[in-house]
């Protein structure tokens, strides 16, 4: 069990899945260049072969630590144990919490959040949970999963569930809402994935590029569950949780991670919500009081769900290609200045 109480209230978690190497990769002869080791650190090399002198210096400067690093072989099952198991058992108490992929495009964000119906993924594993556990604990046997998905593009929002017109956001006294996403009520696991994977489908896809799926979309799956239990003093009390499962966009465009270059590349054809989030981070590593939640949609979206109380996971997603290392790189960077909240 991970001790979530260490800092303020408020923790990250931080994982890092390295995928499979892909047919793609393998005819273009490349080599992998990520180790793992005692499921914890992870070493970057571009020369994967050789034990000299130099290899071993490079390697030392690009040795990263984990709160878990999962080899290629890792199931998808192991994944949701390990990172977002404890944030269901916390949303059945009550206390909100988030997951986050992030990585390049092709990195294995997408299978790790969504999956296939074979090997389902994080999002309908925890949903699985959700309905295991309430059917459990309710006191009268009644429980309710609502969910929402919806997409920021461009930072235009939409919703997944109900294609149409952007939503707009609205504050509220729950906090931003996107005014009239649709909550739909799941009432087993079974009707979730071709659910999810419609929504997906319904991702903005790029313009230029049309066989690449939405690289620039980020895709949040928000459920809430709802169900009765007794206290101990027998009163029957509601419990409400959200857990909220974001698929981020590509990051292979969004790697200044400081103030002053996010500066001066605004503008430029840079992912504002990515920018944004980042910067939320860096706030909260820094222990700053002001949280800029407001610079993006995606992080007005998310404001009860990134810091505060609330249990945050990171899983960052690499490929084992040496052709993916300086994005592979990039992403090791940033999951471990996330690591430092
Ligand atoms: P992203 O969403 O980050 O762009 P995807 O999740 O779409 O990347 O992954 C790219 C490809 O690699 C997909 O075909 C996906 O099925 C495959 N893939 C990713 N991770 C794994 C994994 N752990 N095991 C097997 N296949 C994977
Ligand atoms: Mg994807």
């Amino acid at each position: 069990a991970h001790d979530w109480n260490k800092v303020n209230n408020s923790r990250i978690l931080v994982f890092v899945r390295l995928r499979p190497m892909d047919k793609k990769e393998k005819e273009a002869g490349s080599r992998c260049c990520v180790r793992i080791v005692n499921r914890k650190d992870i070493y970057l090399s571009e020369f994967a072969s050789g034990n000299d002198y130099l290899r071993l210096k490079r390697l030392r400067g690009r040795h990263f630590t984990f709160d878990a690093a999962f080899p290629d072989s890792t199931t998808q099952q192991e994944v949701y144990s390990k990172t977002t198991a404890e944030l269901v058992e916390g949303v059945l108490q009550g206390r909100n919490g988030s997951v986050f992929c992030y990585g390049a495009t092709g990195a294995g964000k997408t299978y790790t959040m969504l999956g296939t119906v074979e090997n389902p993924g994080v999002m309908v594993l925890a949903i699985k949970d959700l309905f295991t556990m309430m059917r459990q604990r309710s006191y009268d046997g009644n429980h309710a999963v609502h969910l929402s998905y919806l997409e920021v593009y461009n930072e235009t929002v939409r919703d997944l569930l109900s294609p149409g017109r952007p939503l707009v956001l609205r504050e509220d006294k729950q906090g931003i809402v996107a005014a009239g996403l649709t909550q739909y009520r799941a009432y087993s696991t079974d009707e979730v994935m071709s659910l999810l994977q419609q929504g997906n489908r319904n991702r903005t896809t790029e313009p230029t590029r049309v066989n690449e799926t939405s690289s620039r979309s980020h895709a949040i799956l928000q459920v809430v569950a709802e169900y009765q239990v007794r206290d101990s003093a027998m009163s029957v009390v509601i419990r409400v949780g959200k857990l909220s499962l974001i698929d981020l966009a590509g990051s292979e465009r969004a790697l200044a991670t400081d103030q002053r270059t996010l500066r001066s590349i605004e503008g430029a054809n840079i992912n504002r919500s990515l920018l944004a989030l980042s910067s939320c981070i860096n706030a909260l590593v820094e222990g700053k009081k002001h949280i800029p939640y407001r610079n993006s949609k995606l992080t007005q979206l998310l404001k009860d769900s990134l810091g505060g109380t609330c249990n945050t996971v990171m899983i960052a997603n690499i490929s084992p290609s040496n052709l993916s290392f300086g994005e592979t790189q990039n992403t090791l960077h940033w999951a471990d200045r996330a690591k430092q909240i």
